[in-house]
């Protein structure tokens, strides 16, 4: 059996479109369940999948108690899915239905997960594309785990690989790096980007950025050293800085020295800022793990649970 699992936060006009064209292509298959996960949306996503559900059994819906985010509404998708393979997919129509049989067909080659990458097409805007290039060259180059540029959660898991990924416990989920960190036989396939159905993109500016911020920090601490190297170096030039400061002293010209001052001064002031504002930053990720919530709460469910549902 095949589970596809679908975030949707406020695309009410996404589903139904969406859902039947999914099923065409699933059709043929031997099994499928098609879970979406409405993450607290403020719209009637949530009716729109209970109508469909209650024409057609292999459609179910959970909804999350608020909106907890993408990453964690596909994690509660996950949790939920009981299919031996396993694909997760955007609910806006931006990930085509038509790359399912190619994802199933790739899988069957012997791979564990078959990721993807987008090809920037008419879906796409420029902000969008510039940004998302940088920050796959600044993850890339800060962390060890490796991702595909361009990647997209649009991805499918046999079971095996997806019971790895449930067992990994952290809150700010990045789901991309996360997979790519499991290992396991893994693969990619380029998709084209289509344009959503219908609504506005939910990832803002500030969540894109601090979805960047959980990416780099929750697989790399060299923004740390790099706050270290900073301070070494100012030491460093604070000590070359010293003996100039020191022979001037000795030869007699004492500088009226305000600039100098002033320089050393916000510089200094700026490098300590800047290290320690990074400390923080790691500081806050530790402290919002070492809570231990659970990562979400459901709130109705079209059906009974098949699966034990939440596992935290
Ligand atoms: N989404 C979600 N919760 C959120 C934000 C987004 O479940 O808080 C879903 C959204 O409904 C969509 C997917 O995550 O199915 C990707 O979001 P979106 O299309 O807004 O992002 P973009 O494609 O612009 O990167
Ligand atoms: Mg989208």
């Amino acid at each position: 059996m095949i589970s596809i699992v679908l975030p949707a936060y406020s695309e009410e006009d996404n589903i139904r479109p969406l859902c039947r064209e999914i099923i065409a292509y699933l059709e043929e298959s031997s099994g499928f369940e098609i879970i979406f996960v409405d993450d607290g949306s403020r719209d009637l996503t949530y009716e729109r999948i209970e109508e469909l559900a209650r024409i057609d059994a292999r459609v179910k819906g959970i909804r999350l108690s608020r909106n907890f985010g993408h990453q964690t509404a596909l994690l509660a998708g996950l949790n939920e899915a009981a299919g031996e393979v396993v694909i997760m997919m955007d609910a806006d129509g931006q990930h085509p239905p038509s790359m399912i049989p190619r994802l199933i067909e790739k899988l069957d080659e012997g791979f564990d997960v078959v990721n993807t990458t987008r090809i920037d097409a008419r879906g796409t805007g420029l902000f969008k594309r510039i940004s998302s290039r940088w920050f796959y060259r600044v993850f890339n180059t800060l962390s060890d785990t490796r991702i595909e540029p361009a990647s997209a959660d649009f991805r499918i898991m046999n079971r095996k690989a997806l019971d790895a990924f449930l067992t990994i416990e952290e809150h700010d989920r990045f789901t991309r790096g996360l997979v790519s960190w499991m290992g396991f036989r893994q693969t990619h396939l380029p998709y084209q980007a289509e344009k959503r159905i219908s609504g506005r993109s939910k990832y803002s500016l500030k969540r894109m950025r601090l979805f960047a911020f959980d990416g780099v920090t929750s697989f790399s601490s060299k923004p740390l050293r790099i706050s270290m190297i900073l301070g070494l170096a100012t030491i460093l030039g604070g000590f070359v800085y010293m003996i100039y400061a020191v022979v001037m002293y000795l030869q007699g010209h004492t500088n009226p020295g305000w600039t100098s001052l002033l320089i050393t001064v916000l510089l200094i002031g700026g490098i300590q800022l800047f290290s320690i504002g990074i400390l923080g930053e790691y500081l806050g990720r530790i402290f919002h793990e070492a809570k231990r919530r659970p990562h979400y709460f459901i709130e109705k469910r079209t059906s009974k649970p098949g699966s034990q549902g939440s596992k935290r």
